[in-house]
C-alpha cells in the first residue's frame, strides 16, 4: 500500500516517511503506566496522542497490532535504578499489598482511558506476568558478554556497545547532567551508564515481590520489561515504539541497548515521543502531592472529551501548558461544535466529491507528522462550507474514528441527560412539597420516610432557613 505518513523519528531526529517492515502492517509498542497511583493528565496527554497515532494508522489503511505493558514491578523512584520501587511506595501509602495497588490503579487507568476515548491496545501485559522471559533475556545477555554480575545484581555493560546514546543523540556528559537529582552512585557498576537488569541486592530490601532466578531471589529492572514484552508479542522487529519524552533517556536508550545486544540486529525503526504537559510551575508529575487527574477535572464540571480536544489542538512535539482558562475556552468551543453537528439533518444525499475532498485534506493533515490541530480546523472549515447537512454529518462521523470526540453522539447524550435531570427535578420538588405537608400535619414518620426514600435515590435534603434544599449525594 501507499506509505503516505510522515513522522518525526527521535532516532534520526528528522521527519521521515513512515515505511513499516511488512507492507500494510504496523507493529507498535507503547510504554504503559506505572500503576502505583492515578494517571495524571500529563500521562494521559501521551496516551491520547499515541491513540491518535494508532487511529491515524488504521484510518489510512494499516493493520495495526499495538502492545502495552503495565509496570507493576521494578520502576524505581529514579529512572536511573536508584531509590525505592514506586509500587512499594504506593502500597505503603495505602496500607495495601503491591498486587492490590496494581490491580486498583490498572483499572483506574483504563477507566480514565475510556472517558477519553483512548482505545485499549490489542495486547496489555503486566510485567509480573513475564518473569521467565526476563530471566531468559538476561541469561542470553550474560552468555553474549553484554551483562555481568556484581554485588548480587546483574548489570548491562554499556562499554560493550559501539554506540550507547543512539537515541538521544546527546553527549554522555549532557545526559548525565540531565539524570535526576536523587541518583546515588552505585559502586557495583563498571561504567556510570550501566544499568540493572536483575536486582538481588538493593538498599531497599523490603521488596514485596521477588522471584527465584539463576542469580538468587530478586526482581527485574524496569527497562528489561519493555524489551521482553514487546518481543513476546511483536517478534524481533518493531515499527514504532512510543512514550513520553522523559522515556528517551535512560529508559528507551537502555531498551535499545539490551534488545539489539540480545537480537544482534536493529530492533525498532521509528521512535515516537510526546512532549510534556506542564503547569505554570513546570512538568506535571505524580510526586507533586495533589496532582491533576481526569476525575478532578470532572468534579469541576469538565467533560473529559474537552481535555482530549485541548490536547488535539496542540502538536505532540511541543510542550503544552495546562490552564483552566484555556480549558474553559475549549469547553465553550466544544459545546458549540457538538451542538452544530447535533442539529445537522443527516437524512439527505451525500455529496461524494466534497466528502472525498475533505477526507483527503483531513488525512493529509494527520499524515503531516500528525498535525492534529489542522485536522480539527478542517472539521470547522467543512461545517462552514456550502454542502448538504448529510455530507457534513458523514464527514464528522468519519473524522471521529480518529479524533474520538463523540462528535455525532454527544449532542443526543447531553439532551437525554438534560431530560433525565428535568424529570428528576420535578419528582424531587413534588416529594419536598409532600414532606412539607406531612410536617405541617405533624406526621413526622411520613416526613422521615420521604427523606429516606429520596436518599435511596441518591438525593440529599437539607433543611435551611431559606427552605428545603436538595443535592445529588
Ligand atoms: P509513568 O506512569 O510514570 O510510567 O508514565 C506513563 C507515561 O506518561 C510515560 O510514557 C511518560 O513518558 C508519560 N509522561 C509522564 N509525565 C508526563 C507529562 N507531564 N506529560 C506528558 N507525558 C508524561
Ligand atoms: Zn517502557
Amino acid at each position: 500500500m501507499e506509505n503516505k505518513l510522515s513522522l518525526y523519528n527521535t532516532l534520526t531526529r528528522k521527519v521521515e516517511q513512515f515505511i513499516p517492515n511488512e507492507d500494510g502492517k504496523v507493529a507498535m509498542y507503547t510504554c504503559g503506566p506505572t500503576v502505583y497511583h492515578f494517571a495524571h493528565i500529563g500521562n494521559l496527554r501521551s496516551y491520547i496522542m499515541e491513540d491518535l497515532l494508532e487511529k491515524t494508522l488504521r484510518y489510512i489503511g494499516y493493520d495495526v497490532k499495538r502492545v502495552m505493558n503495565i509496570t507493576d514491578v521494578g520502576h524505581l523512584s529514579s529512572d536511573a535504578d536508584t531509590g525505592e520501587d514506586k509500587m512499594l511506595k504506593g502500597a505503603r501509602r495505602e496500607h495495601k499489598t503491591v498486587m492490590e495497588i496494581a490491580d486498583f490503579y490498572t483499572k483506574a487507568f483504563f477507566n480514565d482511558c475510556d472517558k477519553l476515548n483512548i482505545k485499549k491496545p490489542d495486547v496489555v501485559e503486566p510485567a509480573t506476568n513475564c518473569v521467565p522471559e526476563f530471566i531468559h533475556m538476561i541469561e542470553t545477555l550474560i552468555e553474549k558478554g553484554y551483562a555481568y554480575e556484581n554485588g548480587g545484581n546483574i548489570y548491562f555493560d554499556t562499554a560493550k556497545l559501539k554506540a550507547y546514546y543512539v537515541l538521544s543523540g546527546q553527549s554522555e556528559k549532557e545526559l548525565l547532567v540531565g539524570v535526576r537529582e536523587d541518583v546515588d552512585e552505585d559502586a557495583n557498576k563498571k561504567n556510570k551508564s550501566d544499568f540493572v537488569l536483575w536486582f538481588t541486592k538493593s538498599k531497599f530490601d523490603a521488596q514485596e515481590l521477588k522471584w527465584d532466578s539463576p542469580w538468587g531471589v530478586g526482581y527485574p529492572g524496569w527497562h528489561i520489561e519493555c524489551s521482553c514484552i514487546s518481543m513476546k508479542h511483536l517478534g524481533e522487529y518493531m515499527d514504532i515504539h512510543c512514550g513520553g519524552v522523559d522515556n528517551i533517556f535512560p529508559h528507551h536508550t537502555n531498551e535499545i541497548a539490551q534488545s539489539e545486544a540480545y537480537l544482534g540486529h536493529k530492533w525498532c525503526n521509528y521512535w515516537f515521543h510526546v512532549h510534556h504537559l506542564n503547569d505554570k510551575s513546570g512538568k506535571i508529575s505524580k510526586s507533586k502531592g495533589d496532582f491533576l487527574t481526569i476525575s478532578l477535572l470532572e468534579s469541576k464540571g469538565y467533560d473529559p472529551t474537552v481535555y482530549r480536544l485541548f490536547c488535539l489542538q496542540s502538536h505532540y512535539r511541543k510542550p503544552l501548558e495546562f490552564s483552566y482558562e484555556v480549558l474553559d475556552n475549549m469547553s465553550v468551543a466544544y459545546d458549540k461544535l457538538i451542538k452544530k453537528i447535533g442539529t445537522l439533518d443527516k437524512s439527505g444525499a451525500i455529496d461524494q466529491k466534497k466528502f472525498d475532498l475533505y477526507k483527503e485534506q483531513f488525512e493529509a493533515a494527520l499524515c503531516d507528522d500528525l498535525n492534529s490541530s489542522m485536522a480539527v480546523t478542517i472539521l470547522y472549515d467543512l461545517l462552514k462550507d456550502e454542502m448538504s447537512d448529510a455530507t457534513k454529518y458523514a464527514l464528522a462521523e468519519s473524522f471521529d474514528k480518529v479524533l474520538s470526540l463523540n462528535l455525532t453522539t454527544a449532542h443526543a447524550t447531553r439532551k437525554a441527560d438534560n431530560t433525565i435531570d428535568t424529570e428528576l427535578e420535578q419528582y424531587v420538588i413534588a416529594k419536598i412539597e409532600e414532606r412539607k405537608a406531612a410536617k405541617k400535619e405533624k406526621d413526622f414518620a411520613k416526613a422521615d420516610a420521604i427523606r429516606s426514600e429520596l436518599l435511596e435515590k441518591g438525593i440529599v435534603l437539607e433543611d435551611t432557613r431559606e427552605g428545603v434544599k436538595w443535592k445529588k449525594a
